[in-house]
């Protein structure tokens, strides 16, 4: 028997899939068919993988060659089931022994000398033969320091094709790994550099410890994207599983720069003038390029000149924040991409952005454009914010703590959460569902009279879970067992500073 089965793996959307490669030859004309729904670029491989063979010294098959990838309603695309393929060939050709290649996932481009390429989006396969049970998956050394903080998988790097037949023998040991930096504090902008803005800070700090989301208004200059770009380096750093999500996406986005491990809240801030497909995700082809809102999975989204956006670009953001994915619809792809961020608007306090800086520079906005530019951030989603601050025009001239000592204090607090949390399927205030508050996650007394109040006078009961959950993030920060009345009165000042401060 001739027929001899290899494993590789492909991307659809962020994730990957395994793809079974079975490699058959029989005699009769010398043709290769290739079949199980490739794209043109896997159409390719079988060129690349037979110049490869015979330019390492290994023989390529006479007569018919037949080559299927299975499960053949995946579509397949891209270059990375070269060496897969080139495998099944040597396999079924006796070259190696199928047992060898029968449980190992392999993962590249070839180069026409046998060589080893690096390929996009490898870490989301790793994954997948990690998820699969596959123990064993063989790389391009440009591949292997990302894909190495897959603890269940173990990933080795070859240089060529000799080398990985070698490998597999054990006659030849893999490269050494390159090393995966460590996540450096100091790459992040640090608190200390913003001047005074005292509240501001608070305000940024409490944010932090539930993953609330948060809004600021201020005058053009006040500190709103200084603050909010220091965000990252006071948020703990992401868990082992999370590492794994944000790495997975940032290897399909942005291959040729991801090349090490996303250990830190990634922070993405599109410009205004992005266009949907920036934002939500675009599909070409077969392939998915994920969208500024799933790079920001697990980190932040911060949206400057919120108002500047679209309408249709900031009502996007209605699904992810609801349910933490956005439903990409195309002809060629249809799925669901992950999106679950922490969102920070910033807005002028009106088109011209001087309506609160003191005369001489009045503001000269009409009322209609005042009220358009208000009304851009639209009721559902201003809805979906727990934190609203005004941040004024006198910034103090305070030099603060820097973000190692507050995210010292925010990583504490989330501690106490973490282990509150841990019976149920979240893990930070702001996840809370509204029933379980209300049963589970109740405040002290004195701080559920309050709460009872606002619900009657301002707040509504949309309002009141949303206060809530920001009272037991002062509560976490301030170590109470719950959230007492003070903790309370606080988080529905927090809740309504923005409007309480524009209407005075
Ligand atoms: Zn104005």
């Amino acid at each position: 028997m001739a027929l001899a089965r290899s494993l590789g793996a492909v991307v659809s959307g962020v994730s990957g899939h395994l793809v079974q490669v079975e490699v058959d030859h029989s005699q009769g004309l010398p043709t290769v068919g290739l079949v199980g729904l490739p794209d043109a670029s896997v159409i390719e491989s079988k060129h690349r993988a037979k110049t490869a063979i015979v330019n390492s010294g290994l023989s390529w098959p006479k007569g018919r060659v037949t080559i299927s990838l299975s499960p053949a309603e995946l579509r397949k695309h891209g270059a990375g089931l070269d060496l897969a393929i080139a495998m099944g060939i040597l396999g079924s050709t006796g070259q190696i022994d199928r047992e060898l290649i029968a449980n190992t996932v392999f993962l590249a481009e070839l180069g026409l000398d046998g060589s080893l390429r690096s390929v996009p989006g490898a870490l989301p396969c790793v994954i997948a033969a990690a998820q699969s049970g596959i123990k064993s998956v063989v790389l391009p050394l440009g591949n292997i320091a990302q894909c190495q903080i897959v603890p269940a998988a173990c990933s080795v790097a070859c240089s060529d094709l000799n080398h990985v037949i070698a490998y597999l023998r054990g006659e030849r040991e893999p490269l050494p790994p390159g090393t995966a930096r460590d996540p450096d504090f100091t790459d992040f902008f640090d608190l200390s550099d913003v001047m005074g803005q005292e509240e501001a800070r608070w305000a940024l700090e409490v944010a932090a410890v539930g993953r609330h989301n948060l809004s600021m208004i201020g005058s053009p200059g006040v500190g709103k994207t200084l603050l909010a770009q220091r965000i990252s380096g006071i948020l703990p750093p992401l868990t082992e599983d999370e590492t794994l999500q944000a790495t997975a996406i940032h290897a399909v986005a942005s291959p040729l720069t991801c090349n090490n491990p996303i250990t830190r809240p990634p922070f993405e801030a599109p410009h205004h003038s992005a266009t949907m497909a920036a934002l939500v995700g675009s599909v070409h082809g077969h392939r998915v390029t994920p969208g500024a809102l799933t790079r920001a999975h697990h980190g932040v989204l911060f949206l400057d000149e919120a108002p500047e956006f679209s309408r249709n670009a900031l009502e996007a953001l209605r699904q992810p924040l609801e349910s933490g994915q956005i439903a990409l619809s195309r002809s060629s792809w249809t799925g669901l991409l992950p999106a679950k961020f922490q969102l920070i608007l910033a807005a002028n306090p009106c088109p011209c952005g001087n309506a609160l800086t003191d005369s001489p520079k009045a503001c000269g906005c009409a009322s209609v454009a005042l009220r358009k530019y208000t009304m851009q951030v639209s009721g559902p989603l201003r809805d979906r914010i727990d934190i609203n601050i005004l941040i004024p025009t006198f910034r103090g001239a305070g030099i603060g703590e820097s973000s190692a000592v507050v995210r010292e204090r925010v990583t504490a607090a989330r501690e106490l959460s973490a282990q509150r949390f841990r019976d149920f399927p979240w893990s930070t205030n702001s996840e809370v569902p509204p029933a379980s508050l209300r049963v589970n996650f109740h405040p002290e007394a004195g701080g559920a009279e309050l709460l009872n109040s606002y619900v009657g006078h301002s707040g509504g009961l949309r309002g009141s879970h949303r206060a809530l959950r920001v009272a037991w993030s002062l509560a976490d920060l301030a170590g109470h067992q719950r959230p007492t009345r003070e903790d309370v009165a606080l988080a529905i000042h927090l809740r309504n500073s923005e409007m309480a401060m524009a209407s005075s």
